[in-house]
């Protein structure tokens, strides 16, 4: 255990008052939200499920029970990054933390067993496939077991967007080991998922824990793409710190490198991720990822469970995601820290037309579509939101009762509406009138009676509907297609040439039997006022002494291989900033400062503040 050194023994939990515990090793003044309940009732030798957001305090859920009850915890995690970080951040905090999975080098597994026999493991994290073993449970069959986790639960449904074949094995867990609580834990909370992973771990008799939802410091804004990476730009700009870290998703592996490479040209630091990479580089990105500080992941939707990383800044999505579940979980990968967050989502008409064409061409059942096709509508309908954005999202939870967030760009900077019905029958018969064989860019220059060559070769000049669109820019056409599309009364030949295609719910809108309300293009509208969401606490970057402890959490954290918010969180170094502790028992007060850490850290700490006046 390189990380522990010798004279720190592991602290002694097991028998300990959950409370306590939360205070003495994790340095914490309090549970949140429903943490309390959940680990009373693990505590009460109770299982469960757990529904929270990213970044809702999962963890604590288990990891408190599992050192204060007596006997091992284990936690089925699915990723080994994922693994590792959260056993470097246990044992910086003084717990006997290990993890076994199958890229462990024989030697260090063995270690590893011999841990366990001899009694000096708490708390072990395993591969699904490594625990179900028969080795393994019979092992584990002679043993005190504290607690099962079952950590991004989600893997063990189908229906889930990251089944994991190894996950059903853990239905074993219920049989060979009845009088042990199991808690499942999971972001995901889309009704089939939650029903099948209570199935699938024997939970359909224990609780469901419904954390709040809402992330309210991520502050939320969509538009659509027009100039992809001038607005990729402004975002980063006005979204980074110089110290966190920024994730963008894109639709395609070829697009995330490209992405990755313009960054790096525009003076960022960044890496590529995606599922089509070899085992061993995207382990060196994630650990990249994991430790550098400014640094920018451009990624697929393969990028997502095992970042740990408490200070992402920022999510920005280049493609429309498939769901209002997927894009939540992405972006709740921002401010877990609870420290201002943002979000961007750029979407287009090809976008929509393109996942309404995959599902309508995908070998699922009728069922299967039907669902992909709702989660679809729900996600465009949250890009083309005139209200609140986070209302719609949460919605989408079943969370309902949120009026209005204070903390997205619809809110911050409310749309107009108008009607939009006379320009909506301009542009359908535009459509209509060339044929239905063009895409958008040749049915605007149409309407705003631009004569180009394809114009004179198909003489659309001649066409009554030529030149009718004269006052509006083409801006505010390509919005008018697209919200057309968004509204399902156009659609995009995407096999084609991405012709603009009338579907039946035009018909109404020509004849004038349907209004049309359209939003004023999102490009015409004022950028919305500077302002953090709800809980904006102010940035400390440049402040001297925040500045020198970042450079020695930096230097610590090299030294030791591991992540520099496994030492402090950033919010931890910035409270030492504000309050500049004189000795050690001001320094335990900050919440972030456990026993563990304050003797590993706290003369250096203190020193950094003493030297910096
Ligand atoms: P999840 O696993 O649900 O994504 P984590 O367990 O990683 O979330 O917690 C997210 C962040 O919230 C972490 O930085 C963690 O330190 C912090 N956190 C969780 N519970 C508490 C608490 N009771 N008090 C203070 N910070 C907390
Ligand atoms: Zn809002």
């Amino acid at each position: 255990m390189p990380d522990m050194p010798e004279s720190l023994a592991p602290l002694e939990t097991a028998g300990a008052d959950p409370q306590e515990v939360l205070h003495r090793v994790f340095g914490h003044p309090g549970f949140r939200g429903r943490q309390e309940e959940i680990v009373r009732h693990v505590m009460a030798g109770g299982s469960g499920l757990v529904l929270m957001p990213t970044g809702g305090g999962k963890s604590l859920c288990f990891q408190v029970p599992a050192l204060c009850r007596e006997g091992l915890g284990i936690v089925v995690s699915p990723l080994i990054a994922l693994m590792e970080d959260q056993v470097a951040a246990l044992r910086q905090q003084g717990i006997a933390a290990a993890a076994l999975h199958s890229d462990l080098p024989e030697e260090a597994a063995r270690e590893v067993r011999r841990d366990l026999a001899r009694g000096a493991v708490k708390l072990l994290y395993v591969s699904p496939e490594r625990l179900v073993l028969e080795g393994t449970l019979s092992r584990l069959a002679e043993r005190r077991i504290a607690l099962f986790a079952v950590d991004e639960a989600h893997c063990v449904s189908q229906w889930g967007h990251h089944f994991r074949p190894e996950y059903r094995g853990l239905a074993v867990l219920a049989e060979r080991f009845p009088g042990v609580p199991r808690l499942a834990l999971t972001a995901t909370a889309d009704p089939r998922t939650v029903e099948d992973i209570r199935a699938q771990l024997g939970l359909a008799e224990s609780p469901v824990f419904r954390g709040g939802f809402d992330r309210p410091n991520i502050r939320i804004t969509a538009a659509p793409r027009e100039q992809e990476r001038a607005q990729l730009r402004a975002f980063i700009k006005a979204a980074g710190d110089g110290t966190g870290a920024g994730i963008v998703y894109c639709g395609t592996r070829a697009k995330t490198d490209q992405t990755a490479e313009w960054l790096r040209a525009d003076g960022h630091d960044a890496l590529s991720f995606h599922a089509g990479m070899e085992a061993t580089a995207k382990r060196e990105a994630h650990r990249r990822f994991a430790r550098g500080d400014a640094v920018i992941m451009a990624a697929t939707i393969a990028f997502g469970m095992g970042i740990d990383r408490p200070d992402v800044r920022w999510v920005a999505h280049l493609d429309l995601p498939r769901s209002p579940e997927s894009w939540y979980q992405e972006i709740g990968r921002a401010g877990r820290d609870g420290a201002p967050a943002r979000a961007l989502l750029l979407y287009g008409a090809g976008d929509i037309s393109l996942a309404r064409h995959r599902i309508a061409e995908s070998p699922a059942t009728e069922e299967q579509k039907r669902i992909e096709r709702a989660r679809l509508e729900a996600m465009v309908s949250i890009a083309e939101a005139a209200t609140c954005r986070r209302r719609i999202l949460l919605r989408c939870f079943g969370e309902d009762g949120l009026e209005t967030c204070g903390a997205c760009d619809v809110c911050l900077t409310p749309p107009r509406l108008f009607d939009g019905t006379i320009p909506a029958q301009k542009l359908l018969s535009a459509v209509l009138r060339t044929g239905r064989r063009f895409g958008v860019g040749h049915v605007v220059d149409v309407l705003r009676g631009r004569m180009t060559e394809k114009v004179a070769q198909f003489e659309h000049d001649r066409l009554p509907t030529f030149g009718i669109g004269r006052d509006v820019s083409e801006q505010s056409w390509r919005g008018v297609a697209r919200q057309l599309v968004a509204m399902g009364a156009l659609d995009v030949a995407i096999e084609n040439h991405g012709e603009l295609v009338p579907t039946e719910a035009a018909r109404p809108i020509l004849k004038g039997e349907t209004k049309v309300m359209l939003r004023e293009d999102a490009l015409t509208r004022p950028a919305p006022r500077e302002r953090g969401g709800r809980g904006a606490e102010p940035a400390m970057a440049g402040e001297p002494l925040f500045d020198a402890l970042r450079a020695w959490r930096k230097r610590e954290a090299a030294e030791q291989g591991v992540p520099a918010y496994v030492i402090f969180q950033n919010d931890t170094l910035a409270a030492i900033a504000e309050r500049r502790p004189q000795d050690e028992d001001d320094l335990a007060m900050i919440a972030g400062v456990g026993r563990s850490k304050l003797e590993r850290y706290g003369d250096a700490v203190l020193r950094v503040v003493r030297e910096a006046g």
